[in-house]
């Protein structure tokens, strides 16, 4: 949670996962000033950044919800139609972490995530029990500005990665930057992503005079030393991609030929669970977005 303090009122970056996120997002928020929150701002379309704005409404009627123009639209157009379904999805996703938490062939690293997975389900079912949807009020293309006398805040975006609207949070003056997942850690998130854009977003975002950037998921960062290592690894998923796809080779084919021993090790080093991680949020999902990229075939955004 981002929460900047302006002379009236305060900004709050992303809203939280669920209803029940969103409510205690509310109440850590009281405990922090009595200003009211008079933005909040989704960073992209993903439910876990915004499905908790309820509890922000109820709470403070009168605040803006600000987006760009994209989220708004993968907001309501991707994001609306799945709702429904949110709740069995997570209750299948518990039922199968408690099988292979059960499974004694993987390694205990491996067993203990998926067992941490099943513990926190049941409570991410019922929290997505009644869900709805509080897309902006107001949109933006490139640049929306919060104007403050000692915590102006510039809402930018600089360019696609993660989706097709990811928007940064700038506080010049604190030098923090929310820069949504288009940095997440420890291993970052590529479904549906623009590889070769994405490496300019993010060297866009370096560019930023930041003392902390505050990544979408993980711990706040002081240096650039993991941006650093994600555009080296968009790089050379890039590289190795592009010449296979270009010369016709088929996705599968491209996902078994790609060597991604270099990249594994820079994220996951011999964590087993951080591996299983890696190839299911990132490594897999960018092949994939990295061959679609090269033979130019349309990206677009949907839910995993
Ligand atoms: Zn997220």
């Amino acid at each position: 949670m981002v929460v900047i303090e302006q002379s009236d009122g305060l900004v709050v970056v992303d809203a939280g996962g669920s209803p029940p996120s969103g409510i205690a997002i509310v109440a850590e928020i009281r405990k922090l000033s009595p200003k009211p929150v008079k933005a909040l701002i989704y960073t992209h379309w993903h439910g876990d950044h915004n499905l908790g704005a309820g509890a922000f409404r109820a709470a403070w009627p009168r605040l803006r919800i600000v987006s760009t123009v994209k989220t708004r639209e993968a907001m309501t157009g991707v994001l609306a139609p799945t709702l429904p379904g949110y709740a069995k999805a997570n209750a299948d996703m518990g039922a199968m972490a408690a099988t292979q938490a059960k499974n004694t062939a993987l390694p205990p690293a491996v067993r203990a995530g998926w067992s941490r997975i099943a513990g926190v389900a049941p409570g991410m079912v019922e929290g997505y029990a009644r869900l709805t949807l509080y897309p902006a009020d107001v949109t933006f293309t490139d640049r929306y500005d919060l104007p403050d006398r000692t915590a102006p805040v510039q809402v930018l975006f600089l360019g696609r990665g993660n989706t097709e609207g990811d928007a940064v949070v700038w506080a010049p003056r604190q030098r923090l930057v929310a820069a949504g997942d288009l940095v997440v850690a420890p291993v970052p998130y590529a479904n549906k992503t623009y590889p070769a854009e994405w490496i300019a977003t993010l060297k866009k975002l370096e560019g930023l005079d930041f003392a902390y950037l505050v990544p979408g998921h993980g711990p706040v960062m002081r240096d650039r030393a993991y941006v650093d290592t994600m555009i080296a690894a968009l790089e050379t998923v890039r590289a190795q991609v592009g010449p296979l796809a270009k010369a016709g080779v088929p996705l599968d084919d491209v996902q078994k030929r790609v060597d991604l021993a270099a990249v594994r090790r820079s994220f996951a080093g011999d964590d087993a669970w951080l591996g299983l991680l890696l190839n299911a949020f990132f490594t897999r999902d960018l092949v994939t977005s990295a061959w679609k990229e090269a033979r130019g075939e349309a990206v677009l955004q949907e839910l995993p």
